[in-house]
């Protein structure tokens, strides 16, 4: 078989060589606890505080507004549920959309079931948050409004400035999930009004079970973790310090390349966009054509399920992922893809190929080829396709 492509970006990305040589003293060399008051724990206390400050520097933030967590979904439930709990005094209403991560919407359904409300606003046909529709929204008790900066599924980049300036003017706190966006898109917290940020090590080329939550500065919130001092006592327990040492190489890499990787990717994206919307018949890219990430792909194929593409794109040795039924083993196809309008039956012919600057134009040729020649042998068999056509006739 010929060497693998991987083209699930927006699932996980490759730990960039640097971020890992970068960590590995502080498990061999630099183990001591940060708190600790010999050398070889402020060793590894200065690491952390590096660390913070390269990430703050990336965002316009200061370096005790950045809070390490477990990852992106703890730094979504922390904000969500600690900000509910901090302002319950002041309403007890949350807005936030209908096609966020589950690590959004789940932490929802959790504080809908103690005694908050949550309005779940729509989307455009192109995933697009419908601004309108939030300004309406909006109530004397609304405290929070969580919008994510980026979706993971179909890669559309949300009017976050106007979402930012509307909450700013209405007092209202923005909290924005940038798991997919932070280090991928410039983001100046400042100038986005943006009161909270989550974002992960993992989809940046950094490890795995590392993010951060940024909480500006002034902003009532009540600890996540419970125990000792560490992050300012809002989130206790020992420094994660190899990970910490990581996403902070991590975020200085992407950051210093960003452009350039920009660049790459868009290059990829356009065209593997170009050739399966011009050589693949009955199919429908999801997601805005310019509000988009720039290593985003997503497609529906009418007639195939997306989960046999893949096994058979795996065949080949193309990591892709599908926006359909999934990896939870329901067989209920994508909320993302349902916000954006689409019949059941479509959304579950969906494929996302998210790309990565390393990747190559051979490849992307590869991927058409092989998506071509799958959903022709697909369609082949299937009995909606065959109806279809001598529907044609
Ligand atoms: C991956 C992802 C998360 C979860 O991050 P983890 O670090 O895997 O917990 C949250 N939100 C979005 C948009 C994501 O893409």
């Amino acid at each position: 078989m010929e060497q693998p492509i991987y083209l699930d970006n927006a699932a996980t990305t490759k730990t960039a060589p640097e971020v890992v040589e970068a960590m590995l003293p502080y498990f061999t060399e630099h183990y001591g606890n940060p708190s600790s008051i010999y050398s070889l724990g402020s060793a590894a206390k200065e690491a952390v505080t590096r660390a913070r400050e390269r990430i703050a520097a990336t965002m316009g933030a200061k370096t005790n507004e950045i809070y390490f967590t477990g990852g992106g979904s703890e730094a979504d439930n922390w904000a969500l549920t600690a900000t509910a709990e901090a302002y319950a005094g002041k309403g007890k209403h949350i807005i936030t959309s209908k096609i966020e991560h589950h690590a959004v919407l789940h932490t929802c359904e959790y504080l809908e079931k103690r005694g908050y409300e949550v309005t779940y606003i729509d989307v455009d046909e192109n995933g697009i948050l419908k601004l309108e529709d939030l300004k309406q929204a909006i109530r004397p008790d609304t405290i929070l409004i969580s919008v994510m900066f980026a979706n993971n599924e179909i890669g559309t980049i949300q009017p976050v400035r106007e979402i930012g300036e509307l909450a700013r003017e209405r007092g209202i706190l923005f909290h924005t999930d940038a798991v997919q966006a932070y280090a991928h898109v410039p983001i100046d917290v400042e100038e986005l009004k943006i009161d909270m940020l989550s974002a992960s090590g993992h989809k940046f080329n950094g490890p795995k079970g590392i993010g951060f939550l940024y909480i500006r500065k002034g902003i009532k919130i009540r600890s996540f973790l419970h125990g000792g001092q560490q992050e300012r006592g809002r989130r206790a327990g020992t420094e994660n310090v190899p990970g910490i040492v990581g996403i902070g190489r991590a975020a200085e890499l992407a950051f210093s390349r960003l452009e350039e990787n920009r660049t790459k990717e868009k290059a990829l994206r356009d065209h593997l966009i170009k050739r399966l919307g011009e050589e693949v018949p009955y199919c429908r890219l999801n997601g805005d054509a310019k509000m988009r990430l720039s290593n985003n792909v997503n497609y529906s194929f009418r007639f195939i399920e997306g989960e046999s593409l893949l096994i058979m794109l795996d065949m080949k040795g193309i990591c892709a992922s599908s926006g359909s039924a999934c990896t939870s083993g329901s067989l209920d196809p994508s909320h993302v893809l349902l916000a954006i309008g689409l019949p059941h039956e479509i959304a579950h012919g969906s494929l996302r190929l998210t790309v990565s600057a390393e990747n190559t134009m051979e490849e992307m040729d590869r991927v058409a080829n092989a998506v071509k020649e799958i959903v022709g042998k697909l369609r082949e068999m299937s009995p909606l396709y065959e109806d279809f056509i001598k529907k044609q006739k």
